[in-house]
Protein backbone atom coordinates (compact mmCIF):
# COMPACT_ATOMS: atom_id res chain seq x y z
CA UNK A 1 0.00 0.00 0.00
CA UNK A 2 1.94 3.54 -0.51
CA UNK A 3 0.51 6.33 1.14
CA UNK A 4 -1.27 8.39 -0.90
CA UNK A 5 -1.76 12.17 -0.84
CA UNK A 6 -5.62 11.69 -0.19
CA UNK A 7 -4.30 10.41 3.42
CA UNK A 8 -2.01 13.25 3.99
CA UNK A 9 -4.28 15.84 3.66
CA UNK A 10 -7.01 14.29 5.63
CA UNK A 11 -4.94 13.69 8.50
CA UNK A 12 -3.49 17.26 7.65
CA UNK A 13 -6.96 18.53 7.77
CA UNK A 14 -8.27 16.57 11.11
CA UNK A 15 -5.01 18.11 12.39
CA UNK A 16 -6.45 21.34 11.54
CA UNK A 17 -9.30 20.99 13.49
CA UNK A 18 -7.87 19.94 16.59
CA UNK A 19 -7.67 16.23 16.24
CA UNK A 20 -4.45 14.99 18.72
CA UNK A 21 -5.16 11.31 18.25
CA UNK A 22 -6.63 8.87 16.16
CA UNK A 23 -7.97 5.94 17.68
CA UNK A 24 -7.78 2.80 15.64
CA UNK A 25 -10.61 0.37 15.83
CA UNK A 26 -10.94 -3.21 14.74
CA UNK A 27 -13.70 -5.49 15.38
CA UNK A 28 -12.86 -8.96 17.27
CA UNK A 29 -15.39 -12.09 16.43
CA UNK A 30 -17.69 -10.93 19.06
CA UNK A 31 -17.69 -7.72 17.57
CA UNK A 32 -15.91 -5.85 20.41
CA UNK A 33 -13.93 -2.92 19.35
CA UNK A 34 -10.44 -3.78 19.99
CA UNK A 35 -7.46 -1.07 19.21
CA UNK A 36 -4.94 1.53 20.20
CA UNK A 37 -4.81 5.26 20.14
CA UNK A 38 -2.15 6.91 18.28
CA UNK A 39 -0.97 10.72 18.23
CA UNK A 40 -1.53 12.05 15.20
CA UNK A 41 2.03 12.66 14.19
CA UNK A 42 2.89 9.03 13.83
CA UNK A 43 -0.14 7.81 12.36
CA UNK A 44 0.37 8.31 8.77
CA UNK A 45 3.71 6.51 9.28
CA UNK A 46 1.69 3.61 10.69
CA UNK A 47 -0.31 3.20 7.12
CA UNK A 48 1.98 1.14 5.36
CA UNK A 49 2.66 -2.04 7.89
CA UNK A 50 -0.14 -1.14 9.85
CA UNK A 51 -0.07 -2.08 14.03
CA UNK A 52 1.01 -5.17 16.05
CA UNK A 53 -1.07 -6.73 18.55
CA UNK A 54 -0.90 -10.50 19.33
CA UNK A 55 -3.13 -12.31 17.43
CA UNK A 56 -4.61 -14.44 20.48
CA UNK A 57 -6.89 -12.09 20.42
CA UNK A 58 -9.54 -12.99 17.70
CA UNK A 59 -9.48 -16.66 20.27
CA UNK A 60 -9.86 -14.50 23.54
CA UNK A 61 -12.74 -14.81 25.02
CA UNK A 62 -14.78 -12.73 27.53
CA UNK A 63 -13.55 -13.79 30.34
CA UNK A 64 -9.58 -13.47 29.63
CA UNK A 65 -8.93 -17.22 27.71
CA UNK A 66 -6.97 -17.26 25.38
CA UNK A 67 -8.77 -20.07 23.59
CA UNK A 68 -7.14 -20.39 19.94
CA UNK A 69 -3.85 -18.84 19.37
CA UNK A 70 -1.42 -20.04 22.00
CA UNK A 71 -0.39 -23.15 20.49
CA UNK A 72 1.04 -21.51 17.76
CA UNK A 73 3.11 -19.42 20.01
CA UNK A 74 1.24 -16.04 20.68
CA UNK A 75 2.39 -14.66 17.32
CA UNK A 76 1.42 -11.21 15.99
CA UNK A 77 -0.93 -9.64 13.44
CA UNK A 78 -0.63 -6.34 12.06
CA UNK A 79 -3.93 -4.22 11.54
CA UNK A 80 -3.70 -1.65 8.68
CA UNK A 81 -5.61 1.25 9.16
CA UNK A 82 -8.77 1.86 6.26
CA UNK A 83 -7.88 5.99 6.11
CA UNK A 84 -11.49 6.28 4.44
CA UNK A 85 -13.04 5.43 7.67
CA UNK A 86 -10.97 8.45 9.54
CA UNK A 87 -13.87 10.85 11.54
CA UNK A 88 -14.02 13.30 14.34
CA UNK A 89 -15.48 11.34 17.45
CA UNK A 90 -18.08 14.49 18.76
CA UNK A 91 -18.03 13.85 21.96
CA UNK A 92 -14.19 13.94 22.58
CA UNK A 93 -13.21 16.26 19.17
CA UNK A 94 -9.61 15.63 19.61
CA UNK A 95 -9.75 11.97 18.79
CA UNK A 96 -10.67 10.20 15.16
CA UNK A 97 -11.30 7.16 14.91
CA UNK A 98 -10.57 4.91 12.33
CA UNK A 99 -11.25 1.42 11.39
CA UNK A 100 -8.98 -1.04 10.14
CA UNK A 101 -8.46 -4.91 9.32
CA UNK A 102 -6.04 -7.92 10.61
CA UNK A 103 -3.29 -8.51 8.26
CA UNK A 104 -0.35 -11.23 8.27
CA UNK A 105 2.37 -9.23 9.63
CA UNK A 106 4.11 -9.46 6.06
CA UNK A 107 1.07 -8.17 5.09
CA UNK A 108 0.85 -11.37 2.31
CA UNK A 109 -2.85 -11.58 2.99
CA UNK A 110 -5.54 -10.80 5.15
CA UNK A 111 -5.70 -12.56 8.62
CA UNK A 112 -7.88 -15.44 8.66
CA UNK A 113 -10.69 -14.84 11.35
CA UNK A 114 -10.92 -10.97 10.15
CA UNK A 115 -14.67 -10.68 10.44
CA UNK A 116 -13.97 -7.32 7.95
CA UNK A 117 -12.18 -8.67 6.20
CA UNK A 118 -14.33 -11.97 5.38
CA UNK A 119 -16.99 -9.38 4.43
CA UNK A 120 -15.06 -7.30 1.85
CA UNK A 121 -14.20 -10.98 0.51
CA UNK A 122 -18.71 -11.23 0.34
CA UNK A 123 -19.21 -7.95 -0.68
CA UNK A 124 -16.40 -8.71 -3.65
CA UNK A 125 -18.49 -11.96 -4.83
CA UNK A 126 -21.49 -9.91 -5.61
CA UNK A 127 -19.62 -7.53 -7.39
CA UNK A 128 -18.52 -10.05 -9.58
CA UNK A 129 -22.07 -10.85 -10.40
CA UNK A 130 -22.47 -7.08 -11.16
CA UNK A 131 -24.49 -6.97 -7.64
CA UNK A 132 -24.37 -4.85 -4.80
CA UNK A 133 -25.38 -5.75 -1.56
CA UNK A 134 -27.48 -3.28 0.82
CA UNK A 135 -27.71 -2.94 4.38
CA UNK A 136 -29.97 -1.58 7.14
CA UNK A 137 -28.76 -2.50 10.53
CA UNK A 138 -31.36 -1.99 13.68
CA UNK A 139 -30.51 -2.02 17.07
CA UNK A 140 -31.81 -2.54 20.23
CA UNK A 141 -30.48 -2.38 24.07
CA UNK A 142 -30.22 -1.32 27.56
CA UNK A 143 -29.51 1.21 29.82
CA UNK A 144 -28.37 -0.24 33.19
CA UNK A 145 -26.47 0.83 35.84
CA UNK A 146 -24.78 -1.48 38.63
CA UNK A 147 -26.92 -1.47 41.63
CA UNK A 148 -25.68 -4.36 44.37
CA UNK A 149 -29.27 -4.58 45.54
CA UNK A 150 -30.92 -5.38 42.24
CA UNK A 151 -31.14 -9.06 40.52
CA UNK A 152 -28.27 -9.99 38.99
CA UNK A 153 -26.39 -6.90 40.40
CA UNK A 154 -27.85 -4.99 37.53
CA UNK A 155 -30.15 -2.15 37.92
CA UNK A 156 -32.40 -0.30 35.05
CA UNK A 157 -31.82 3.66 34.18
CA UNK A 158 -35.13 4.35 33.73
CA UNK A 159 -37.64 1.50 35.08
CA UNK A 160 -41.47 1.86 34.40
CA UNK A 161 -43.70 -0.25 31.90
CA UNK A 162 -45.20 1.00 28.79
CA UNK A 163 -42.86 4.02 27.60
CA UNK A 164 -42.18 2.72 24.52
CA UNK A 165 -42.31 4.94 21.42
CA UNK A 166 -41.88 7.84 24.24
CA UNK A 167 -39.15 10.29 24.12
CA UNK A 168 -37.61 13.36 26.03
CA UNK A 169 -36.58 13.62 29.55
CA UNK A 170 -39.47 11.62 31.78
CA UNK A 171 -38.08 8.51 29.61
CA UNK A 172 -34.42 9.64 28.75
CA UNK A 173 -33.88 11.56 32.12
CA UNK A 174 -30.21 12.65 31.61
CA UNK A 175 -31.08 12.70 27.73
CA UNK A 176 -28.19 10.13 26.76
CA UNK A 177 -30.07 8.46 23.61
CA UNK A 178 -30.76 11.92 22.66
CA UNK A 179 -27.44 12.83 22.60
CA UNK A 180 -26.03 9.71 21.29
CA UNK A 181 -28.43 10.02 18.19
CA UNK A 182 -27.21 13.40 17.29
CA UNK A 183 -23.53 12.22 18.08
CA UNK A 184 -24.13 9.32 16.15
CA UNK A 185 -25.42 11.00 13.23
CA UNK A 186 -22.32 13.94 13.28
CA UNK A 187 -19.85 10.69 13.60
CA UNK A 188 -21.18 10.23 10.24
CA UNK A 189 -23.23 6.66 10.88
CA UNK A 190 -26.30 8.17 9.26
CA UNK A 191 -28.33 7.65 12.15
CA UNK A 192 -31.64 9.31 11.60
CA UNK A 193 -34.55 8.95 14.30
CA UNK A 194 -34.31 7.53 18.40
CA UNK A 195 -36.97 6.72 20.65
CA UNK A 196 -37.31 4.31 24.33
CA UNK A 197 -38.21 0.69 22.93
CA UNK A 198 -40.60 -1.69 24.51
CA UNK A 199 -39.00 -2.96 27.40
CA UNK A 200 -37.93 -1.02 30.81
CA UNK A 201 -35.13 1.21 30.07
CA UNK A 202 -34.70 -0.22 26.71
CA UNK A 203 -33.53 2.15 23.49
CA UNK A 204 -33.13 2.01 19.77
CA UNK A 205 -31.45 4.48 17.39
CA UNK A 206 -32.09 3.66 13.93
CA UNK A 207 -29.63 3.96 10.91
CA UNK A 208 -29.73 4.26 7.29
CA UNK A 209 -29.31 1.46 4.95
CA UNK A 210 -26.46 1.59 2.94
CA UNK A 211 -23.42 -0.66 0.82
CA UNK A 212 -22.95 -3.88 3.10
CA UNK A 213 -19.24 -3.14 4.36
CA UNK A 214 -20.17 0.68 5.27
CA UNK A 215 -23.69 -0.70 7.13
CA UNK A 216 -21.47 -3.32 9.31
CA UNK A 217 -19.03 -0.36 9.72
CA UNK A 218 -21.42 1.65 11.15
CA UNK A 219 -23.58 -0.57 13.78
CA UNK A 220 -20.37 -1.47 15.10
CA UNK A 221 -19.42 1.71 15.75
CA UNK A 222 -22.92 2.56 17.13
CA UNK A 223 -22.24 -0.51 19.58
CA UNK A 224 -19.07 1.16 20.58
CA UNK A 225 -20.58 4.93 21.00
CA UNK A 226 -23.74 3.36 22.49
CA UNK A 227 -21.48 1.74 25.03
CA UNK A 228 -18.99 4.45 25.39
CA UNK A 229 -21.54 7.28 26.00
CA UNK A 230 -23.42 5.46 28.51
CA UNK A 231 -20.11 4.80 30.52
CA UNK A 232 -18.95 8.66 30.60
CA UNK A 233 -22.54 8.97 32.16
CA UNK A 234 -21.76 5.79 35.04
CA UNK A 235 -23.67 4.06 32.97
CA UNK A 236 -23.76 0.45 31.60
CA UNK A 237 -25.30 0.09 27.94
CA UNK A 238 -25.56 -4.03 26.86
CA UNK A 239 -26.69 -5.07 23.53
CA UNK A 240 -27.03 -8.96 25.44
CA UNK A 241 -29.69 -10.70 23.91
CA UNK A 242 -31.80 -10.70 27.63
CA UNK A 243 -30.56 -9.07 30.45
CA UNK A 244 -33.16 -9.39 32.76
CA UNK A 245 -35.57 -12.18 33.45
CA UNK A 246 -38.14 -9.65 33.94
CA UNK A 247 -38.09 -8.33 30.77
CA UNK A 248 -37.79 -9.31 27.06
CA UNK A 249 -34.80 -9.02 24.91
CA UNK A 250 -32.93 -7.04 22.24
CA UNK A 251 -32.81 -7.83 18.48
CA UNK A 252 -30.26 -6.59 15.93
CA UNK A 253 -32.05 -6.82 13.01
CA UNK A 254 -31.12 -7.01 9.50
CA UNK A 255 -32.87 -5.63 6.47
CA UNK A 256 -30.88 -6.66 3.31
CA UNK A 257 -31.45 -5.87 -0.23
CA UNK A 258 -29.33 -6.23 -3.63
CA UNK A 259 -28.65 -2.87 -5.79
CA UNK A 260 -27.91 -4.22 -9.33
CA UNK A 261 -25.28 -2.59 -11.89
CA UNK A 262 -28.23 0.42 -12.59
CA UNK A 263 -28.59 1.26 -9.22
CA UNK A 264 -31.81 -0.42 -9.28
CA UNK A 265 -33.19 -2.39 -6.18
CA UNK A 266 -33.22 -6.08 -7.90
CA UNK A 267 -35.31 -7.24 -4.81
CA UNK A 268 -38.69 -4.74 -6.72
CA UNK A 269 -40.54 -6.75 -8.57
CA UNK A 270 -43.62 -5.19 -10.66
CA UNK A 271 -46.43 -7.59 -10.29
CA UNK A 272 -44.94 -9.25 -6.97
CA UNK A 273 -43.86 -8.73 -3.11
CA UNK A 274 -40.25 -9.56 -4.29
CA UNK A 275 -38.38 -10.20 -7.51
CA UNK A 276 -37.12 -14.11 -8.28
CA UNK A 277 -33.66 -12.87 -7.01
CA UNK A 278 -35.54 -12.15 -3.64
CA UNK A 279 -37.15 -14.90 -3.71
CA UNK A 280 -33.97 -17.04 -4.10
CA UNK A 281 -32.01 -14.97 -1.59
CA UNK A 282 -34.61 -16.05 1.30
CA UNK A 283 -34.04 -19.45 -0.09
CA UNK A 284 -30.99 -19.47 0.80
CA UNK A 285 -31.44 -17.39 4.03
CA UNK A 286 -33.82 -20.57 4.65
CA UNK A 287 -31.70 -22.82 3.74
CA UNK A 288 -28.58 -22.21 5.83
CA UNK A 289 -30.82 -20.65 8.88
CA UNK A 290 -30.01 -23.62 11.58
CA UNK A 291 -26.82 -23.16 10.76
CA UNK A 292 -26.14 -19.13 10.60
CA UNK A 293 -28.36 -18.89 14.50
CA UNK A 294 -24.83 -19.37 16.29
CA UNK A 295 -23.74 -16.14 14.28
CA UNK A 296 -27.22 -14.00 15.07
CA UNK A 297 -26.94 -15.60 18.34
CA UNK A 298 -23.58 -16.43 19.74
CA UNK A 299 -23.92 -16.26 23.10
CA UNK A 300 -25.42 -18.51 26.02
CA UNK A 301 -28.29 -15.78 26.92
CA UNK A 302 -29.33 -15.33 23.44
CA UNK A 303 -31.04 -18.30 23.50
CA UNK A 304 -33.22 -16.29 26.68
CA UNK A 305 -34.51 -14.32 24.46
CA UNK A 306 -35.79 -16.48 21.42
CA UNK A 307 -38.84 -17.42 22.63
CA UNK A 308 -42.79 -17.79 21.67
CA UNK A 309 -44.22 -14.18 22.00
CA UNK A 310 -40.31 -11.93 21.86
CA UNK A 311 -40.71 -10.55 17.93
CA UNK A 312 -37.46 -12.68 17.47
CA UNK A 313 -38.63 -16.03 15.32
CA UNK A 314 -38.63 -19.46 17.04
CA UNK A 315 -38.62 -21.18 13.24
CA UNK A 316 -37.17 -20.64 9.62
CA UNK A 317 -39.55 -19.09 8.36
CA UNK A 318 -40.66 -16.28 6.26
CA UNK A 319 -43.64 -14.29 5.70
CA UNK A 320 -45.29 -11.19 4.35
CA UNK A 321 -45.24 -8.30 7.20
CA UNK A 322 -44.74 -10.36 9.97
CA UNK A 323 -43.16 -9.89 12.99
CA UNK A 324 -43.04 -13.63 14.61
CA UNK A 325 -41.04 -14.61 11.29
CA UNK A 326 -37.54 -15.11 11.00
CA UNK A 327 -37.55 -13.50 7.26
CA UNK A 328 -39.77 -10.74 7.54
CA UNK A 329 -41.10 -9.07 4.29
CA UNK A 330 -41.67 -5.13 4.67
CA UNK A 331 -44.84 -3.82 3.44
CA UNK A 332 -42.74 -1.91 1.00
CA UNK A 333 -42.32 -2.10 -2.47
CA UNK A 334 -40.01 -0.63 -5.50
CA UNK A 335 -36.95 0.77 -3.82
CA UNK A 336 -37.62 -0.16 -0.64
CA UNK A 337 -38.23 -3.69 -1.15
CA UNK A 338 -36.49 -5.88 1.08
CA UNK A 339 -36.06 -8.79 3.72
CA UNK A 340 -35.61 -8.28 7.29
CA UNK A 341 -33.98 -11.02 9.48
CA UNK A 342 -34.98 -10.85 12.65
CA UNK A 343 -33.51 -13.36 14.80
CA UNK A 344 -30.07 -11.81 15.87
CA UNK A 345 -29.54 -10.06 19.32
CA UNK A 346 -26.83 -6.88 19.78
CA UNK A 347 -24.53 -9.52 21.01
CA UNK A 348 -23.97 -10.60 17.31
CA UNK A 349 -20.59 -9.60 15.73
CA UNK A 350 -22.33 -6.68 12.63
CA UNK A 351 -19.68 -7.87 10.11
CA UNK A 352 -19.79 -11.52 10.91
CA UNK A 353 -23.49 -11.81 10.66
CA UNK A 354 -23.66 -9.50 7.50
CA UNK A 355 -21.30 -11.77 6.19
CA UNK A 356 -22.63 -14.81 7.08
CA UNK A 357 -26.34 -13.94 5.93
CA UNK A 358 -25.23 -12.58 2.57
CA UNK A 359 -23.29 -15.92 1.71
CA UNK A 360 -26.76 -18.27 2.42
CA UNK A 361 -28.61 -15.20 -0.05
CA UNK A 362 -25.63 -15.71 -2.75
CA UNK A 363 -26.28 -19.45 -2.00
CA UNK A 364 -30.00 -19.51 -2.42
CA UNK A 365 -29.49 -17.18 -5.95
CA UNK A 366 -26.60 -19.28 -7.13
CA UNK A 367 -28.54 -22.70 -6.45
CA UNK A 368 -32.19 -20.41 -7.23
CA UNK A 369 -33.49 -21.84 -4.21
CA UNK A 370 -37.04 -21.47 -3.66
CA UNK A 371 -38.29 -20.63 0.01
CA UNK A 372 -41.14 -22.71 1.62
CA UNK A 373 -44.72 -20.87 1.86
CA UNK A 374 -44.54 -17.54 3.89
CA UNK A 375 -46.20 -18.27 7.31
CA UNK A 376 -49.45 -16.58 7.88
CA UNK A 377 -50.20 -15.14 11.45
CA UNK A 378 -48.81 -15.94 14.44
CA UNK A 379 -45.94 -18.58 13.79
CA UNK A 380 -45.46 -19.01 17.73
CA UNK A 381 -48.62 -21.10 17.79
CA UNK A 382 -48.35 -23.31 15.07
CA UNK A 383 -47.41 -26.52 14.98
CA UNK A 384 -43.61 -27.99 13.72
CA UNK A 385 -45.22 -29.22 10.16
CA UNK A 386 -46.44 -25.17 9.26
CA UNK A 387 -43.93 -22.99 11.55
CA UNK A 388 -40.56 -24.64 9.60
CA UNK A 389 -37.85 -25.99 10.78
CA UNK A 390 -37.06 -25.27 14.69
CA UNK A 391 -34.29 -23.23 15.46
CA UNK A 392 -31.57 -24.67 18.00
CA UNK A 393 -32.52 -23.75 21.46
CA UNK A 394 -29.25 -23.20 22.90
CA UNK A 395 -25.96 -22.21 21.79
CA UNK A 396 -24.34 -25.93 22.12
CA UNK A 397 -27.24 -27.25 19.36
CA UNK A 398 -26.03 -24.10 17.45
CA UNK A 399 -22.64 -24.78 17.31
CA UNK A 400 -23.60 -28.30 16.18
CA UNK A 401 -25.88 -26.86 13.64
CA UNK A 402 -23.25 -24.27 12.49
CA UNK A 403 -20.35 -27.18 12.37
CA UNK A 404 -22.71 -29.48 10.26
CA UNK A 405 -23.02 -26.28 7.48
CA UNK A 406 -20.38 -27.51 5.58
CA UNK A 407 -20.58 -25.12 2.84
CA UNK A 408 -21.10 -22.31 5.04
CA UNK A 409 -17.93 -23.43 6.99
CA UNK A 410 -16.15 -23.20 4.16
CA UNK A 411 -17.41 -19.61 2.99
CA UNK A 412 -16.76 -18.39 6.24
CA UNK A 413 -13.43 -19.57 5.95
CA UNK A 414 -12.23 -22.97 8.51
CA UNK A 415 -9.79 -21.30 10.28
CA UNK A 416 -12.66 -18.63 11.42
CA UNK A 417 -15.40 -20.59 12.19
CA UNK A 418 -12.95 -23.59 14.37
CA UNK A 419 -11.90 -20.16 16.43
CA UNK A 420 -15.67 -18.94 17.10
CA UNK A 421 -16.22 -22.10 17.69
CA UNK A 422 -13.91 -23.42 19.82
CA UNK A 423 -14.48 -20.53 22.06
CA UNK A 424 -18.08 -20.24 22.42
CA UNK A 425 -17.79 -24.23 22.84
CA UNK A 426 -15.75 -23.23 26.20
CA UNK A 427 -18.26 -20.63 27.05
CA UNK A 428 -21.17 -23.66 26.97
CA UNK A 429 -18.63 -25.75 29.17
CA UNK A 430 -17.59 -22.62 31.68
CA UNK A 431 -21.77 -21.82 31.93
CA UNK A 432 -22.93 -25.94 32.43
CA UNK A 433 -19.83 -25.66 35.14
CA UNK A 434 -20.75 -22.47 37.14
CA UNK A 435 -24.66 -22.51 36.58
CA UNK A 436 -25.65 -26.05 35.61
CA UNK A 437 -28.68 -26.72 33.27
CA UNK A 438 -29.89 -24.14 31.00
CA UNK A 439 -33.55 -22.24 31.91
CA UNK A 440 -34.76 -20.27 29.12
CA UNK A 441 -36.77 -18.44 31.51
CA UNK A 442 -34.37 -17.18 34.25
CA UNK A 443 -31.31 -14.57 33.31
CA UNK A 444 -28.79 -15.79 35.96
CA UNK A 445 -25.86 -13.83 37.58
CA UNK A 446 -23.13 -15.68 35.35
CA UNK A 447 -24.89 -14.43 31.44
CA UNK A 448 -24.69 -10.90 33.15
CA UNK A 449 -20.83 -11.25 34.66
CA UNK A 450 -20.20 -12.76 31.49
CA UNK A 451 -21.53 -10.54 28.72
CA UNK A 452 -23.22 -7.05 30.14
CA UNK A 453 -20.20 -4.78 30.05
CA UNK A 454 -18.84 -6.41 26.75
CA UNK A 455 -21.38 -6.81 24.42
N1 LIG B 1 -37.19 -6.46 20.99
C1 LIG B 1 -37.61 -7.32 19.90
C2 LIG B 1 -36.47 -8.31 19.58
O1 LIG B 1 -35.84 -8.76 20.46
C3 LIG B 1 -38.01 -6.56 18.69
C4 LIG B 1 -39.03 -5.48 18.86
C5 LIG B 1 -39.22 -4.70 17.56
O2 LIG B 1 -39.79 -5.25 16.61
O3 LIG B 1 -38.69 -3.60 17.47
O4 LIG B 1 -36.18 -8.62 18.46
MG1 LIG C 1 -37.18 -2.20 17.89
Amino acid sequence: MTIGHDAEATVASLRGQGVKAVRLLYTDLHGVARGKDIPIGHFLELLEDGVAFCSVIMGTDLRHNPVVGGEEGYVDFSVRPDPETLRIVPWQPEVAWCLGEAWTLDGSDHWPSCPRALLRRVVERYASRGLVPVVGPELEWFLCKRDAAAPNGLGRYVDELSRVYTVGAISDPLQINLRTLLWADELGLKAFAGNHEFMNSQYEINLKHSAALDAADRAFMLKAAVKEVAATEGLLATFMGRPFTDQGGSGFHVHLSIADAEGGNAFAAADAELSGLGMHFIGGVIAHAQGLQALLGPTVNAYKRILPDSLAPTHANWGHDNRTAFCRVPNERGSRARVEIRTGDGSACPHLIVAALLLAGIDGIERELEPPEPVVGDAYRMDDAHAGTKLPGDLGSALDALEADTWLVEELGQELVATFTAMKRFEVERFAAAVGTFDPEVVTAWEVEEYAAHL
